[in-house]
Formats: C-alpha cells, structure tokens, sequence
C-alpha cells in the first residue's frame, strides 16, 4: 500500500510516501522557522497560511521524486493532533480533499505516535515489547510499548517539556529558536565542573519528571553571571554543559528506573531531544550495564517529518482504520486512548 503522509502540526511542513512493501519512498520538509523568528515564537495564524501555501508543491516535490503520480496514491495519512487547531486543519482538509478525489481511505493520526515509531523507518527496527522515551518540544514521557496502540504511560513531565527547557535555556543564553542543538554546540565548549545544577525528582521513586525548577535555577545562574560581569563565552558555554548534563543524567536516571521496572530490554528514545548527542550515548552507556539495546532514528526523523506519519499511518490504514467523511483535529489528545493493531509478540 503506497500513503502519502502529512505533517502540518505546528511549524513544519513535513510530506512523504511510504509503501508497505518497498519502505520509505521519498520525503520533504519545509520549516517555517525563520518567518516566526521576528516574533519571537511560532505565530499559529502564519503558521496555517504557510502551511497552505506550501503543502501541495511539497505533495507534488515528493510524488516526482520516488517517481509516481497522484494516481499511485492508496491512502493518506495526515496529523490530527496534538498541535496547533489551525495548522491541523490545513493537512486535514488537503489529506481528505485528496482522498475524495483519488477515492481512497484518509486517517488522522497521533503526532506522538508518529515521533514514537520513528525508529522503524530505521535499518534495525526495534521489536515489541519496548520502553519508549518521547522527548520532544511540548512531550516528556516514559511509555510501556507492546504493540501497536498499545501504550501503557509510566511518567511524565508535570510542568516543562525537555525540549521546551532546552529552548527556555537558550533563549537566556542569547540563543536562537530551536534551541536545543544550539545548546548542544554552546556545551561541547563547556568546562565540566564548574557549575553543578540539579537533577529533578531523582531523589524520590516514580518516573515523573519536572523541569521547570531547572530552568529557573538556569536563570539565576544567568543572572548571578551577569551581575557579577562574569557572563563572557567561556561562562555560557559552561552553563549550558552544567544545564544539559542535568538534563541528560535526569532522563538516564529515570529510563534505568523503567527498563529495571517493567523488565524491558530494549529501549526506544524519540521526539527532537532524542537527536541530543550526549543524551544517546549516556542512556547507550546506561543502557550496556542492562545488557538492553537502545533505538533512535536519524536526527531529521527526530525532529517534526511526513515520514513518521506515513509510517504510522500505513500500519494503521493496512489494518483498516479510516477517518470517514470527517476532518478529525484534537489539539490535546492523550495517546494511550489509541485503538490497538494486534501483531505476534516477541521478546
Ligand atoms: P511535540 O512533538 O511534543 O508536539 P514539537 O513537535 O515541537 O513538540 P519536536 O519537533 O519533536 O517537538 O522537537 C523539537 C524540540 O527538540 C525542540 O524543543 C528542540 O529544541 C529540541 N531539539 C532538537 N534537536 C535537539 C538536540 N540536538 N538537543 C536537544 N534538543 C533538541
Ligand atoms: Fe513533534
Ligand atoms: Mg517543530
């Protein structure tokens, strides 16, 4: 089955074709990133404009590039949430425009799954049952994985996204948005040792995470610098080591926590974080002394594609889920409420 899927919820535009026996066929991504710049953050009204003025071409772009022709479509897989309502809109409404006239099935699906399944477009696809990480701009979370559908959450963050806190962090650092690979490049210049910050919520049990208390004591450290005329390149760069070894040995902590609690071998790490390269060789390195594997994707399958959508939604739209004659959008959608596909267990 060839899917067209689309990507639209929040500031990329992300197309691909996937074919369930041929794999991933073609794929584009358009980033909006420097039309938000100006205002600081991402804008949700320019954000659906540009989405509308730049979906098709890249429908068009992907379709001549794995050779087909829109007639070659056999299903459409879109985002339908979470995201931006607007932005979600505009891939609904193209997917199900599409599917109407090519008449064939159109699904909505999870933007987290999408992230969480990532790694199957990879050469070495994990297997089920696993631990799945998300670490994304808006998602921190530890989710029990045997299948398809279904996910047992184990944790989450109460306030702050990793993500989020790597981009809070930046911008006290006069850094651009996204900030989290900005800070990554700040921190291979850092000094360790210098600045100890915490790790939060590692002193207790569970498998929640916090980071909000992280970034404040990241904007004292700032500021403490700065008062003291202190807050030259070496000063920043040393900050942001001492905030992402926090933030890396927070998540190792607590995937250890998981993989010893529910038994697990493998671990899955996904979402735009898990392009983080300290982070994939600390939880590598957690990971050995388990005798467990650790799984990513490549860093632009991290990051906000098509690809992860056409991926998942093929699994699904093969095992004959479909929309309907609707355009679904869920801007909060919870993603352990998703139908189950069943598939043959392995350990
Ligand atoms: P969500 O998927 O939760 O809806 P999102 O789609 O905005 O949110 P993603 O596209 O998955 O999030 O990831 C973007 C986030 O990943 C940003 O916060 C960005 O700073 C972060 N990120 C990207 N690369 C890295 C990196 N190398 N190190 C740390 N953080 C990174
Ligand atoms: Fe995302
Ligand atoms: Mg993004």
């Amino acid at each position: 089955m060839l899917v067209l899927g689309i990507e639209t919820s929040c500031d990329e535009t992300g197309v691909a074709l996937f074919d369930t026996e041929q794999g991933l066929l073609a794929h584009a991504l358009y980033s909006q990133i420097d039309m938000h710049a100006d205002y600081g953050g991402v804008v949700p009204e320019l954000a659906s404009r540009d989405h509308v003025r730049k979906l098709l071409p890249l429908c068009d772009q992907v379709l001549a590039a794995a050779g087909r022709t829109r007639r070659d479509i056999e299903g459409i897989a879109y985002t339908a949430g979470p995201g931006l309502v607007g932005a979600l809109m505009v891939g609904g409404a193209v997917a199900h425009a599409l599917g109407l006239a090519l008449d064939v099935p159109v699904l909505g699906v999870h933007h987290m799954e999408g992230h969480l399944l990532a790694p199957m477009l990879e050469e070495r696809p994990p297997a089920f049952p696993f631990v799945a990480l998300l670490v994304s701009g808006g998602h921190t979370q530890l989710v029990r994985v045997d299948g398809i559908g279904q996910y047992q959450m184990l944790g989450e963050s109460v306030d702050d996204a990793a993500g989020e806190a790597f981009d809070k962090t930046a911008k006290m650092l006069g850094l651009d948005y996204p900030g989290g690979p900005r800070v990554a490049a700040l921190a291979e210049k850092g000094r360790a040792g210098r600045y100890r910050f915490p790790r939060p919520m590692t002193d207790r049990p569970g498998l929640d995470f916090s980071f909000s208390g992280l970034k404040t004591y990241t904007l004292n450290t700032v500021n403490e610098a700065s008062a003291a005329g202190t807050l030259d390149e070496q000063t920043r760069a040393d900050i942001a080591l001492a905030f992402e070894s926090a933030v890396v040995d927070t998540l190792v902590i607590k995937c250890r926590r998981a993989l010893e609690a529910t038994g697990c071998k493998r671990l899955v790490m996904a979402g735009g974080v898990s392009a983080n390269k300290r982070l994939r060789a600390a939880l590598e390195g957690m990971a050995e002394k388990l005798a467990a594997t650790v799984f990513y994707a490549r860093p632009e399958f991290c990051t906000d594609n098509g690809a992860m959508i056409a991926y998942a939604g093929a699994q699904r739209l093969l095992a004959g889920q479909r929309d309907g004659n609707r355009i679904v959008t869920v801007p909060r959608w919870p993603m352990d409420t998703l139908p189950p596909i069943h598939q043959p267990r392995s350990t």
